[in-house]
């Protein structure tokens, strides 16, 4: 197996509140902070040691055609692949999730999130991520991780409807945060950004849409999967990767390719993954906009050893 050597293990996490007290919580495991880059490359390298893989590396799937006895796919150096199944792992704008659901997206349960890489930001501790709560980022929040080499990712999300509303471009309000903040600006007052601001839209779930069809699958982004409350999505998009080929085998054992057959992939992802994603839905409608909730929460953390435990385990 090969390892993850550009990986930093984190364990606890400090939550800033708007007013700027902040508390500490231990994770019950270890998490890990890492790369997009290194993570995706480290997937990949095993993906293609495994028999009866064929990549097509730098390839665009161009149109998904799903017929009654079988799937097309096109790509745009023009080759056409033929198959009794199609599993949709194209993220946020896929083009498989438009065969079953059309080409808009759900605003209530869309966000956008933006991210880079900087040096040199003050007072950040190895092992610990930050969540930073910014009045006009609620629900969601500022991040600061700390990466194996000293660098830190930074970013933000926002919901889709808050964004439209006000006509924010995240990409401009990361650096207007860091610059307006009081507390950021000190911490990044020498900081250098090493990288592009980059984002994307954020899928999330909450509403409990087919994510399978005739012949088709959606897994991750592409079947809306990311977490409600912290905007993340690897996890789900791991989990309904593994559970659509157990499925997929299961499929070609009954040779059942129906939207019937398929529904069995649905109940699996849902089963698994509903009780949090309702949890975390919840607490995000709570938040709202209530700056004060935070700051109380934060408050009795601080003061109460009892509500320090509720709050832990209120988001884990
Ligand atoms: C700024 C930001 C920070 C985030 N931070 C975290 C985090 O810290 N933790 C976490 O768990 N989640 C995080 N997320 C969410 C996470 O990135 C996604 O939930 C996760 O990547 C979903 O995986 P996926 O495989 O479904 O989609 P993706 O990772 O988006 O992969 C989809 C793949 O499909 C390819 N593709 C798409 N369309 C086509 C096409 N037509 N033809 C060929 N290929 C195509 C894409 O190139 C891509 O390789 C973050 C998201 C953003 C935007």
């Amino acid at each position: 197996m090969k390892s993850l050597s550009v990986n930093n293990p984190v364990n606890s996490i400090r939550i800033i509140a708007p007013d700027s007290r902040s508390i500490d919580l231990q994770f019950k495991e270890s998490g890990s902070v890492i790369k997009r880059r290194h993570f995706d490359a480290f997937l990949f390298d095993l993906v293609k040691e495994l028999p009866n893989i064929h990549v097509f590396k730098d390839t665009q799937i161009n149109k998904v055609e799903v017929r009654q006895r079988s799937v097309k796919v096109q790509a745009d150096d023009g080759r056409e692949l033929q198959s009794q199944i199609v599993v949709g792992c194209d993220g946020s704008q896929s083009r498989v999730r438009r065969l079953l659901h059309g080409s808009g997206i759900d605003r209530e349960f869309h966000a956008g999130g933006v991210r880079a890489y900087f040096k040199q930001v003050k007072d950040v501790e190895q092992n610990r991520i930050e969540f930073i709560f910014i009045k006009d980022l609620l629900p969601f929040y500022l991040w600061i991780f700390p990466l194996h080499d000293r660098l830190v990712n930074v970013g933000l999300g926002m919901l889709s409807e808050q964004l439209s509303e006000k006509r924010i471009s995240l990409r401009n309000a990361l650096p207007d945060l860091i610059e307006r903040e009081p507390h950021l600006k000190e911490r990044f007052s020498n900081a250098v950004r090493l990288s592009e601001i980059e984002g994307c839209g954020l899928p999330l779930a909450g509403r409990e849409k087919p994510i399978s069809g005739h012949r088709l699958m959606l897994c991750g982004d592409a079947a809306s999967l990311i977490d409600p409350l912290s905007g993340e999505g690897i996890g789900q998009a791991m989990i309904s990767g593994r559970y659509a080929a157990w499925h997929a085998i299961k499929c070609f054992e009954k040779r059942d390719f129906s939207a019937q057959m398929m529904r069995g992939y649905d109940r699996m992802v849902y089963e698994k993954l509903k009780r949090e994603q309702k949890k975390h839905l919840l607490i995000r409608k709570l938040i709202g906009k209530r700056l004060w909730l935070i700051n109380a929460a934060v408050r009795s953390g601080l003061s109460s050893q009892t509500l320090l435990g509720i709050l832990r385990k209120t988001v884990w």
